[in-house]
């Protein structure tokens, strides 16, 4: 994010500088809205509110049309399961009144919360590169930890019946359904989310708005995609073992049980909860790896 990042590496340095003049216009563009909004609360209360509404139907869009072409079909995970027109439309219904009257109130109440965590959101201290990167992957492992607990703790029995199963309507998930869930789920969800940078902030400091935007963004990526219904060769799973992808999570809406993490795999591997089905394949792979071995 810092505009005097070079590389020792000169291949690299022509992609830092187009990184560089990037943020140096996000900057100018940063101050000039802020400048005119002329009001920080409503700035960054609405700043997060349409990036939240863009970037989660935005995501959630291009899947709605996959599953209206049959090529795509082969890399539908539970192939004979592809969602009616009638249900896409009844969940982006609920999706949006959720939004209007569950999400919206925490969202514009952000910008206070910056300033007790001191959260800068200054345009002239963007964060550089390295602490930009490391702060988002810890973001990651820290949602996808406390993910892990809260959506395991949601299948004992009353907190299942009361408040998790709504999540749990569609047996085959898809995109838009990554945010239909009880006030109460949506509510203890978003807290892993924007939680994650405010413990950081506490115990660390030096945390930028400009930050945890990012990793919001990349956060509602990974929530939509889990949610997809679509495994592809080029799937991030497929170079990235420890990534949940799709697969893990269309496994937990199928069996209704396991596979409780968001974004990594290592939570569900090590304690013993990954799905059957996810558990077998894991165990088919790592046969045949040895196979390969012994040879
Ligand atoms: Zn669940
Ligand atoms: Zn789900």
């Amino acid at each position: 994010m810092n505009s005097t990042v070079t590389s020792s590496l000169p291949l690299l340095n022509p992609l830092l500088n187009a990184g560089n003049s990037l943020v140096l216009l996000l900057r100018s563009y940063w101050s000039a809205y802020y400048s005119w909004m002329d009001n920080d609360f409503l700035a960054t209360g609405f700043l997060f509110l349409v990036i939240h509404e863009l970037v989660y139907f935005g995501k959630s869009a291009p899947w709605v049309v996959l599953d209206h072409i049959p090529f795509f079909r082969r890399y539908k995970i539970q192939d004979t399961k592809i969602p009616s027109n009638s249900e896409q439309l009844e969940c982006l219904k609920d999706v949006l009144i959720a939004h209007a009257f569950v999400e919206a109130l925490p969202i514009f109440a952000f910008q206070p919360i910056c300033k007790i965590f001191a959260i800068d959101y200054t345009a002239d201290t963007f964060p550089a590169l390295k602490p930009f990167l490391l702060q988002v992957t810890a973001f990651f492992f820290m949602e996808d930890t406390w993910h892990y607990w809260f959506h395991r703790a949601l299948h004992y029995g009353p907190l299942y019946k009361y408040i998790h199963k709504q999540h749990h309507k569609y047996a085959a998930p898809f995109g838009l359904t990554a945010e239909y869930a009880h006030p109460v789920e949506v509510a203890v969800t978003g807290l892993g989310t924007v939680g994650s940078p405010l413990l950081w902030a506490y115990c660390f400091g030096n945390v930028h708005l400009i930050t945890v935007i990012c990793w919001v963004v990349l956060r509602l990526f990974q929530a939509v995609d889990s949610h997809s219904g679509y495994d592809f060769p080029w799937s991030l799973r497929h170079f990235l073992p420890i990534w949940a992808g799709a697969d893990h999570h269309d496994d937990h809406h199928k069996y209704f049980v396991g596979n409780y993490a968001s974004s990594f795999r290592h939570w569900d591997f090590l304690l013993g909860t990954e799905t059957p089905a996810t558990a077998r394949r894991h165990t088919i792979l790592k046969s045949s790896q040895n196979v390969k071995k012994t040879k």
